[in-house]
């Protein structure tokens, strides 16, 4: 029997996360769950949860864990993430670490990896840039970004400890073609025992 692949990307703004994480999802026939879309989709929609959260990704910082972590939580109990899941931008800080260790060992399920995407900081500004004028998203302006940045150093690397202590964590090379990357990263989760569908 094969793990299940219920999967981590994890890595800063403008490391190609979000889109690694589409192309592994649909290598193994997963669902990819970005909390970040998610809140995105709600404020585009004016929901409840886009009201309350607009501000808060407009300025760069966090929203509250209790808020992000109740939607994955009903994310990850719909039936297609029965098969796996690669979460991207989740979790970000020790509080969500500690929210989906809970959430799933009440279900008696565990992590099969943690892929960690890394780009130098540079190489990561001059990407967000060019995202920011292409699609003018309103979290992406100089300001912002530096504090999702400073957010992402002092909040979010430190979860890569615990998951490498725990054996989890992939280190991947962030530098190159698209292609490439997608291919380091299978090539790591198949050497974990990960099956991908095709
Ligand atoms: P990026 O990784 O480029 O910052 P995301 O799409 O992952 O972009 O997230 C956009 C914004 O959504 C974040 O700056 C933050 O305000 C909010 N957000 C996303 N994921 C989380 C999370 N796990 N916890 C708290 N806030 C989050």
């Amino acid at each position: 029997m094969t793990a299940t692949p219920r999967l981590l990307i994890v890595g800063p703004q403008g490391s190609g996360k979000g889109t690694q994480g589409l192309r592994i999802a649909e290598a193994f026939g997963i669902p990819a769950v970005s909390t970040g879309d998610v809140f995105r989709a709600n404020i585009a929609e004016g929901t409840d949860l886009g009201r309350q959260v607009q501000a808060i990704i407009a300025a760069g910082d966090l929203v509250p864990d209790e808020l992000t972590s109740a939607v994955v939580r009903d994310r990850l109990a719909q039936a297609d993430a029965a098969v796996g899941f690669l979460l991207d931008g989740y979790p970000r800080n020790l509080g969500q670490v500690a929210d989906l260790d809970g959430f799933l060992e009440s279900r008696d399920e565990s992590l099969a990896a943690v892929v960690e995407l890394s780009v130098p900081r540079d190489e990561s500004i001059s990407r967000l840039a060019r995202r920011a004028e292409e699609q003018g998203r309103t979290d992406d302006t100089e300001e912002v970004i530096a504090n999702r940045l400073a957010i992402y150093e002092r909040e979010t690397a430190p979860i890569l400890d615990v998951y490498r202590e725990r054996g989890l964590v992939d280190a991947i090379d962030g530098v190159g073609s698209l292609d490439e990357i997608t291919e380091r990263i299978l090539v790591a989760l198949i050497a974990r025992g990960l099956n991908p569908a095709s």
